[in-house]
């Protein structure tokens, strides 16, 4: 057996494990780093990336679509248009094959070694890995767990045949006919609404109250009318319950006790995702859980000393910008950098149509956790820009102290608000107050403007509305 021995060993080379890598490498530290898969992780193979690709391709394809059947509003016209979906899918994989390779080139640069195989704990210093070319032992003084998670399945649907996770969905090679989505949370939406726009008829099955359980309902909406647009039917308050006994329908079951039967020839299942905990040697080490999840403190460590987690596995937010947040704080702290978790806010969106934002707290957190608030909220449709793209759905909210305007969070629905995203973030983190946000000079005409009318709102004095 081949054996090294390093300053610091990375299991994972997701967003949470790259980031970790790259950055220790910057700092003069002896690293190695360990992935079983891509380069990247789930997010740049499986995840963020690709279905956001797929979700571009879909809203060209609408617009497309749409002026071809005389509905555009600006004049445009277009004919029978088609989507080769092989294609657009092999379009999807040139894009995670460049940045996978740039991943590669960062951490050569860094100095970073790289060791391609399954890794798996032999004690809380060592490490044994299945490469291609044989064993190989690893010892390290300090480890960084950044193994990331799965898709949950659901027993009475297995993945295999036509029920899929969105792994597959994300390398379909033709549009399927009639698409079940079980799961009405942001993964499920993005892509049950990508499909819906590429030709497919969509079904979302929801087994709680409302789709995307984790927003107000104000935000939710506009998605709610735009999927009625799209002729996508949701069910709330509805059980999957397995496949027909032909096999060739989704069974389901409402809240008034209705069995029906969903024609289905593919079914995504997006219920959820479960950390990677199991298989890595992790059980023998029997570090402290936090319910499914690994536990860890302010500086992500774990309850073994020299051994630290990040992202997925350490759980939610499960998101990219939280992994590779703590994957940077880990490397500093490990090269004896003074860092502590000490974020305002994770921002999360939601990429359906129109897209969600939230950063900070809505009113009702703001509330529960005892403040009083004032909101001020901005709607697209008073907003220039929105109106020359056809994108006055939506609004921007800002939830302040009423003591003393300190922005505790903003949240918007609307068309690209996505790309907004940032400075609500900065507003949180660098402490802004209403005034400051007010007092800033947003560009004309922009969609920004809409954070500072509802700034201005929140003041009793917006300009616009
Ligand atoms: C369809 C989809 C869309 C998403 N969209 C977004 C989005 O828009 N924005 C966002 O922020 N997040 C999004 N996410 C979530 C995001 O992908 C994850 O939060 C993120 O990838 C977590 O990063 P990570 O580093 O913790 O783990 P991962 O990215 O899961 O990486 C973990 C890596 O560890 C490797 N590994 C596991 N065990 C071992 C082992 N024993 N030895 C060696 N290697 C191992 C795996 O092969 C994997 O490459 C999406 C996820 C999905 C599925």
């Amino acid at each position: 057996m081949k054996e090294m021995s390093c300053k610091l060993l990375v299991i994972g080379a997701g967003p949470g494990g790259y980031v970790c890598a790259i950055r220790a490498g910057q700092l003069g530290i002896d690293t190695v780093i360990v992935e079983a898969g891509k380069l990247g992780g789930t997010c740049l193979t499986v995840g963020c990336i690709p279905s956001k690709a797929l979700i571009h391709a879909a809203d060209e394809f609408d617009a497309i679509r749409h002026a071809s059947i005389g509905k555009s509003a600006m004049g445009i016209n277009a004919e029978n248009p088609s989507i080769d979906l092989a294609k657009t899918i092999s379009w999807k994989d040139g894009i995670v094959g460049r940045l996978t390779t740039g991943v590669a080139n960062l951490l050569q640069k860094s100095r970073v070694k790289i060791v391609h195989g399954r890794a798996r704990f032999r004690d809380g210093k060592t490490v044994e890995v299945e490469t291609e070319t044989g064993q190989q032992l690893i010892r390290a003084e300090a480890i960084v767990i950044a193994t990331g998670s799965d898709p949950v399945e659901l027993p009475a649907l297995p993945f295999e045949g036509r029920v899929i996770s969105s792994t597959e969905a994300l390398s379909l090679k033709e549009v399927p006919k009639n698409l079940a989505v079980v799961g009405g949370g942001y993964i499920g939406l993005e892509l049950g609404t990508a499909f819906a726009k590429l030709g497919a008829s969509v079904t979302i099955v929801e087994a709680t109250e409302q789709i995307l359980p984790l927003y107000d309902a104000d935000l939710v909406k506009p998605v709610l009318r735009r999927l009625g647009q799209l002729g996508i039917k949701v069910l709330t308050s509805a059980k999957a319950m397995g496949l027909s006994a032909n096999g060739e329908a989704l069974l389901v079951e409402t809240a008034d006790g209705r069995k029906l039967d969903i024609a289905a020839d593919r079914i995504l299942v997006t219920v959820g995702r479960r950390p990677r905990t199991i298989g890595s040697g992790l059980e023998e080490l029997d570090l402290d859980r936090s319910g499914p999840y690994l536990r860890i403190d302010d500086r992500c460590r774990t309850s073994m000393r020299g051994i630290y987690a990040i992202g997925d596995v350490t759980g939610e937010p499960m998101l990219a910008h939280r992994a590779m947040a703590q994957g940077e704080m880990v490397a500093e702290i490990i090269a004896g950098k003074k860092r502590a978790w000490d974020k305002r806010c994770i921002p999360a969106i939601c990429f359906t149509d129109p897209e969600i934002v939230s950063a900070g707290l809505s009113p009702e957190e703001a509330r529960e956790q005892g403040y009083e608030v004032k909101i001020g909220q901005f709607p697209f449709a008073a907003n220039g820009r929105a109106m020359t793209m056809g994108a006055e759905d939506g609004f921007v909210r800002v939830v302040a102290r009423a003591d003393t305007n300190l922005v505790l969070g903003v949240q918007a629905v609307g068309s690209g608000v996505s790309e907004l995203s940032a400075s609500f973030s900065l507003a949180i983190e660098m402490g802004a107050r209403l005034e400051d946000i007010a007092g800033t000079i947003h560009a004309h005409p922009t969609r920004s403007e809409a954070l500072q009318e509802a700034a201005l709102r929140a003041l009793g004095h917006a300009l616009h509305i």
